[in-house]
């Protein structure tokens, strides 16, 4: 992933959106394109920063506290990265059980502990809403990382980012335009809050078309479809990838969630639903990319890994990249 200089996002240096200092991130509602144009912009200085020095102070003497409720590798891993990787330090609470909470304290007093000791808190909880009710307890920063199957914001941005990086081209020549494609969202979109998050973010662009395909128990909420249709764009519904997947730019593939059915007996029957493997693949473009936001199960065969179009892992980078924009931003320094 070369970086290219000056910055696509932000070609004359502009500076428009700084204005993030002290809030709270909670949904992707929250974002217009320009704030996108901005967190880009951030995110791409600071992979050059990375690239060049791998470590830096801007964030010295700042603490982050993560707390997940709920199982998480990527998030959990690349917010640490993200702040130590600006000179900060982490307050890791990745097993509740061994916190208060089993003693059954409620979100809003860990909340308020925890910003005693912290001057911005992640969360990740399982259930919808719970970001804002931290965000009301606190004073400090709530950043959500996923609150049941509500939403993912940061990684509906770190996904955009990834699009942007891979495939954003506007007709000005910056990268902060996505024109004329077909992102194609496959698998668990009526519990998977990353593909909420990402349908709404992509509404705020003009000119993309939105595939959804998903078992009939499986479908994108209609109150996601109806948020995403008031913006300029178009969207569809499908059982089969076979007619959309010539046509697709971005493949968004993601894992049926296992955890959030209430009959197990319904998860057994869609578990194994769609399989992307190198046969498959054959009718797909060559300059089309293939993202989940993993962990992947079944539904993405590790045959096609190396495949240049298998765009999943470099997504992860990416959200290093992205999560550390956002934790500069809202402590002030961006
Ligand atoms: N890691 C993502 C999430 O937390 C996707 C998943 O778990 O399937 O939502």
């Amino acid at each position: 992933m070369p970086t290219s200089s000056p910055n696509p996002y932000l070609p004359f240096g502009e500076n428009k959106h700084a204005d993030w200092y002290g809030k709270d991130i909670i949904s992707v509602k929250q974002f217009n394109r320009k704030d996108l144009e901005y967190i880009f912009g951030v995110a791409h200085e600071m992979r050059g920063m990375v690239e060049r020095v791998g470590t830096f102070d801007l964030l010295k003497g700042k603490i982050l506290a993560n707390l997940f409720y709920e199982p998480s590798t990527r998030t959990s891993s690349s917010f640490t990265a993200a702040m130590e990787r600006l000179g900060g330090s982490v307050i890791p609470i990745n097993e509740v059980k061994y916190s208060s909470v089993t003693k059954g304290e409620s979100l809003s007093d860990t909340i308020r502990t925890l910003e005693c000791y912290a001057d911005v808190i992640v969360l990740r909880h399982p259930e919808t809403g719970s970001a804002a009710i931290a965000a009301k307890a606190a004073k400090k920063p709530i950043i959500n990382a996923g609150d049941g199957i509500g939403e993912h914001p940061t990684q509906a941005l770190l996904d955009t980012f990834t699009i942007m990086e891979e495939l954003g081209r506007s007709s000005t020549g910056t990268r902060s335009g996505l024109e004329n494609l077909t992102v194609t969202m496959l698998g668990d979109l009526k519990y998977g809050r990353t593909v909420h998050s990402l349908a709404r973010l992509l509404s705020l662009f003009d000119n993309i078309k939105l595939n959804y395909v998903s078992p009939d128990i499986l479908k994108m909420p209609k109150e996601v479809m109806d948020e995403v249709g008031a913006g300029n764009i178009s969207q569809a519904e499908y059982s089969s990838l076979e007619k959309v997947l010539p046509e697709t730019d971005v493949l968004y593939v993601t894992r049926v969630q296992k955890e959030r059915f209430e009959d197990p007996a319904d998860y057994e029957k869609v578990k194994g639903a769609y399989v992307i493997e190198p046969g498959m693949m054959k009718t797909a473009k060559q300059n089309m990319i293939v993202m989940h936001p993993l962990p992947r199960v079944t539904e993405i065969s590790m045959d096609f890994d190396d495949d240049p179009r298998a765009a999943y892992f470099r997504q992860m980078e990416y959200g290093l990249y992205v999560r550390m924009a956002l934790l500069a931003m809202v402590l002030g320094k961006a």
